[in-house]
């Protein structure tokens, strides 16, 4: 078999794979989903524990992917995980998942002892008050347990990504990331994109890096970390002279789709040379076809070429993509 590269025209070469494993999740974040969920995926749409890991180990084996993370939906609600954790990481490849951490507090042990190398725990507050108007669950104590058990676990550092929203906790950045110090977790916040499937986002409406910038510089100093940011989609800043950071995704408004080196597997089997791509390439199909890995792979190849030079949120032309975060895969 010949080794290739997830390569693209604009020379970006794609090594870290996100792999959704359902659509499905137990919160309702008001910037991921609409309060009454979303009509899931058909079960027999969704690939199953040996077809996730078959197409894995085709992007590993011969398409040069170095890191899978697993994502959803909420990846912890697939009763297949730690086994698929487990053949992932049997692979040779960094594994790690993003989470909402609900259940996390039972799963983490065997997630460890499977070989999940790094978990992102998703957290917006440190009020229960606010996750649960932002989640429109009462579950805040759930995920402080899930978090508590994954450093017990010892799959730290973990990560903290969060998402702030105008008028609901843009005023608790500072708070979030005093707690986070204190607990050891690195804080990450994110910039809200147009994912949600009720498409409410708006560029008036989502709170800026700057804005977030402005909120922290009043209670702490924030200076560049010295490491390079790669294709790291975070910028990376010590606080108060380190050796503490927070990071910021600022994926609207500093753009980092030339650095990108990603591509992702939707949870039916479809690759997204893009969170924004508007096309997909149907690998499913052609895997309950009786494709080769071969064939599957030059199918792979062939959808990651057309990726686009970046998202284009700003264009007039834009247009939010079919599928929302949830069933991408964030
Ligand atoms: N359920 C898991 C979780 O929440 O971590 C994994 C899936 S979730 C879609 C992955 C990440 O996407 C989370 O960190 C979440 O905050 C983020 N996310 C969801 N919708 C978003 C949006 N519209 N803009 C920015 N980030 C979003
Ligand atoms: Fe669920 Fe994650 Fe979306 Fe929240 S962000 S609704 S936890 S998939």
């Amino acid at each position: 078999m010949t080794a290739r590269k997830l390569a693209d025209r604009f020379g970006r070469v794609a090594t870290d794979l996100r792999v959704s494993l359902t659509d499905r999740c137990n919160l309702r974040c008001s910037y991921c989903m609409p309060a009454e969920g979303l009509d899931w995926l058909p079960s027999e749409q969704v690939l199953t524990d040996d077809e996730v890991v078959r197409l894995v180990r085709v992007g590993v084996e011969l398409l040069g992917i170095r890191e899978v993370r697993f994502t959803g939906g909420e990846p912890l609600v697939r009763r297949g995980l730690v086994d698929i954790v487990g053949r992932t990481h049997a692979l040779g490849v960094e594994t790690s998942l993003t989470t909402n951490a609900l259940g996390l507090s039972r799963a983490a042990r065997a997630l460890a002892g499977a070989g999940l190398d790094r978990i992102n725990v998703s957290l917006d507050t440190v009020r229960s008050d606010t996750f649960h108007q932002i989640t429109r669950r009462d579950r805040f104590q759930d995920v402080i347990a899930g978090l508590e058990a994954a450093r017990d676990a010892g799959l730290g550092p973990i990560k903290i990504n969060a998402v702030l929203l105008r008028g609901v906790n843009d005023d608790q950045a500072p708070e979030l990331l005093r707690w986070a110090i204190a607990e050891g977790y690195e804080l990450r916040f994110i910039e809200q994109m147009p994912l949600d499937a009720q498409h409410g986002w708006s560029r008036d409406g989502m709170v800026t890096a700057e804005e977030i910038f402005e909120r922290l510089e009043r209670e702490f100093v924030l200076t560049p970390a010295a490491e390079p940011r790669g294709s790291a989609p975070a910028e990376l800043f010590r606080v108060d002279g380190g050796p503490a950071t927070v990071g910021v995704i600022a994926s609207v408004t500093r753009p980092f789709c030339g650095d990108c080196d990603r591509v992702r597997l939707t949870a039916d089997g479809q690759v997204r040379n893009c969170l924004f791509a508007r096309e997909e390439s149907d690998l499913r199909a052609a895997l309950r076809g009786g494709a080769t890995d071969e064939e599957l792979a030059e199918r792979w190849v062939v959808a990651m070429a057309g990726k686009r030079a970046g998202h284009g949120i700003d264009d007039p032309t834009f247009l939010q993509p079919d599928r929302p975060m949830s069933a991408i895969g964030g």
